[in-house]
């Protein structure tokens, strides 16, 4: 038995359910066609340029898998879903599911990365699957870690798109920071939050009457001047620091940053996120938790109270907010440390792996972290329509 065959015996045998490779496509790489349904979710021009697209984890999972260690976190022997009975015993068991949504994908590298979608494309079968659990009366909430875009920015995204969704129904990591400030924090209405991230952390505290400062003023953005080294004092009136991604980062707003969280009385040090990556375009740039927040928690020694997922603090404002019932709710994710990890340290009814995104079969067994169920794609459960 070749080296190939072996693992992926070795996967079946773990996840319940014979795997078999894909057609090639791409000589060399095990691939997938994309569905008819998925090729009416492209532009009629792009449907034959997408055609060897492949699903990273899809290829990925063939390449390199040796299943053997029990998991320190979850279950260590996932239940996959393949049959519509499957799909159909999944869903019964559920009245919630958390989703988180965004991807990236890349005509050139071949990739296309998410939950629901993939840069400007739904994954296929998504809206189905989201209409079938909307008939089947299942509530529906979106949990993105992605701070750059407030709840208002996320409707016109999805309303883009074509897929169904109301401001309430969608939870960001901008949206939870705001909330843990304005109503667990309760910061003073003379304070205001020093912000190194874009438009949606703004907006989000403006929706919370939460005053702040940086962000995406222009004079943060310039270039740090020998003045600055004067001009950079502590500031009173600041009462949190709060970074998420800044894409526009400047030594000028760390410096400012650094100085407020040093300052007595203590300044308040919170993260939207810390996801060390950002997935766009096909590929992955550094994320949050790797930019902003790292470097400022170098830098004062301190650690900063983390907002999105896998932080509980989210789940805490999700429940606050929702009043879910635990055992009937379920994590859908592409991303272990993250999304699965999210669900599991939340005591959710469910966590399940979609593998359409970041991580892959075999990433479980390298983070030690094990989704409840794993399903090729969220579109799946189309079969059930
Ligand atoms: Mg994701």
């Amino acid at each position: 038995m070749s080296l190939r065959a072996k693992r992926i015996s070795s996967l079946s045998c773990r996840f319940n359910q014979p795997i078999k490779p894909r057609n090639a496509i791409i000589p060399g790489y095990p691939s997938r066609i994309i569905s008819t349904s998925a090729s009416r979710e492209l532009p009629f021009s792009s449907r034959f340029a997408i055609l060897p697209c492949v699903y990273k984890s899809r290829f990925r999972h063939f390449s390199y898998l040796c299943p053997s260690s029990m998991g320190s976190m979850g279950h260590s022997n996932p239940t996959r879903l393949s049959s519509k009975e499957d799909y159909a015993t999944f869903v019964s068991k559920f009245d919630t599911f958390l989703l988180d949504c965004d991807g990236s994908s890349s005509l050139r590298a071949r990739l296309m990365i998410g939950v629901l979608w993939a840069g400007d494309r739904v994954l296929p079968n998504v809206r189905e699957t989201l209409t079938y659990l909307r008939n089947q009366k299942k509530q529906i909430i979106f949990v993105t870690n992605n701070s750059m875009k407030s709840r208002r920015a996320y409707v016109q995204k999805f309303k883009k798109l074509n897929i169904q969704a109301t401001e309430e129904e969608i939870f960001g990591s901008s949206y939870a920071a705001a909330i843990y400030i304005a109503r667990v924090l309760k910061l003073s209405k003379d304070k205001k939050v020093y912000i190194l991230g874009e438009r949606g952390v703004e907006e989000e505290l403006e929706a919370e009457n939460v005053s702040y400062a940086g962000g995406t003023d222009p004079e943060d953005r310039k270039e740090f001047t020998e003045e600055d080294y004067e001009k950079i004092k502590p500031d009173e009136s600041v009462g949190a620091v709060l970074c998420g991604l800044d894409q526009h980062i400047s030594y000028k707003k760390i410096s400012k940053a650094f100085t407020y969280l040093r300052q007595e009385p203590t300044v308040e040090f919170i993260a939207t996120n810390t996801d060390s990556t950002y997935p766009t375009h096909g590929t992955f740039f550094p994320g949050a938790g790797a930019t902003t927040t790292a470097a400022l928690e170098y830098a004062t020694k301190r650690k900063a109270t983390v907002c999105g997922k896998p932080s509980q603090t989210m789940m805490d404002a999700i429940f606050a907010k929702y009043e879910l019932n635990r055992e009937r709710t379920c994590m859908v994710g592409d991303r272990l440390n993250t999304d699965i990890q999210f669900g599991i340290q939340g005591e959710l009814g469910g966590t399940l792996l979609v593998l359409t995104g970041v991580s892959t079969l075999e990433d479980c067994e390298r983070e030690e972290i094990y989704p409840q169920y794993v399903t090729e794609g969220f579109g799946d459960f189309a079969v059930l329509d």
